[in-house]
């Protein structure tokens, strides 16, 4: 029985196996003409500040409009992207439709943009950044751009001079997904970030996990003591948006706030997808 048990799960598994395999052919032949074809779409997710609950910059989020498909969420096609080498492409263009949708929202919000490891790597990355600021004429300063500390770990030389050179262009560096990956404070040494983006997994539980809340507080700290700034990721509720502010985070994002919306969703400041904030309640979790 456990024999005939074993075939089948092994007949199950193959076909699906293949299917898996043929999805990613047929993904890759369709990201191929998928610029030419108007088929990418920025979304944009509101941060806000914790102190006045005012929107403050959104972090631009490439969204695939398949036509058999539907909306494809980076996660189902960038590692394809990025095997392909077609990220590079991709990732200009998102850099040039981020700055000009920036340039058209109605107000002087902040714009994150995320960069991989190979965009990093790329030589054009910088003259593309500079070229996107000066078409657009966006005051440089109001572009920030996000990295995972993989960008430092894969190529620590190169990208290092590489994010050097950026804020030479008076753009803002911000750390992905911090606490994801390893040695995170190796690299807050390494290189002067403007800005840690405390990862989602620390956010999910912090409400109601105290190691959560003590690793969450002693980042943001530790970003105080290092002159950068702090968002927190993934902010689902309102008892995780309360507890952050107690704990000292500068910034949120997260679905309680706003899902990432088409930029002519966006309204002008104090219009735009804030939030009310209250006094936080005394009574919500330990003193740091
Ligand atoms: P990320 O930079 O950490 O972006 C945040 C992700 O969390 C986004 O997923 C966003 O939709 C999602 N998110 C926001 N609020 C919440 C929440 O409250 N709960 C949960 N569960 N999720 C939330 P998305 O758009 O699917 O993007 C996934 C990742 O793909 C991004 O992670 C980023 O690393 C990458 N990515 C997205 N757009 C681009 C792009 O234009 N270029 C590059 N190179 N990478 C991109
Ligand atoms: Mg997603
Ligand atoms: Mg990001
Ligand atoms: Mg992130």
């Amino acid at each position: 029985a456990a024999k005939e048990k074993g075939r089948d799960n092994l007949a199950m598994f193959e076909p699906s196996l293949d299917r898996i395999a043929r999805q990613r052919r047929e993904i890759e032949n369709d990201l191929r003409d998928a610029l030419a074809r108007g088929q990418m779409r920025m979304h944009y997710q509101s941060i806000i500040d914790l102190d006045t609950g005012r929107t403050t910059g959104f972090e631009a989020l490439l969204r695939w409009y398949h036509p058999h498909r539907g909306v494809i969420e980076p996660g189902d096609f960038l590692s394809v992207a990025e095997d392909t080498g077609l990220i590079v492409q991709l990732g200009e263009w998102v850099i040039r439709q981020s700055l000009a949708d920036a340039v058209a929202m109605p107000g002087d919000f902040r714009i994150a943009i995320n960069l991989s490891p190979t965009q990093v790597k790329n030589p054009n990355l910088v003259a593309t950044v500079a070229q996107a600021i000066h078409a657009t004429n966006i005051e440089p300063e109001r572009v920030e751009l996000e990295i995972t500390e993989h960008v430092l770990m894969d190529q620590d030389e190169v990208g290092h001079s590489t994010l050097m050179r950026l804020r030479e262009l008076g753009v803002r560096i911000a750390l992905d997904d911090f606490g994801t990956g390893y040695s995170s404070l190796g690299y807050l040494r390494r290189f002067p970030f403007d800005r840690i983006k405390i990862d989602r997994g620390f956010i999910a539980d912090v409400a109601s996990d105290l190691g959560s809340q003590a690793i969450v507080s002693t980042i943001t700290r530790l970003a105080d003591a290092l002159g950068m700034d702090t968002t927190a990721e993934g902010i689902e509720d309102r008892a995780q948006l309360d507890l952050l502010r107690k704990l000292g985070v500068q910034e949120a994002q997260g679905f309680l706030i706003s899902q990432p919306v088409l930029p002519e969703e966006i309204g002008p400041p104090g219009e735009e997808c804030g939030i009310e904030l209250h006094a936080p309640d005394p009574e919500l979790g330990p003193e740091f």
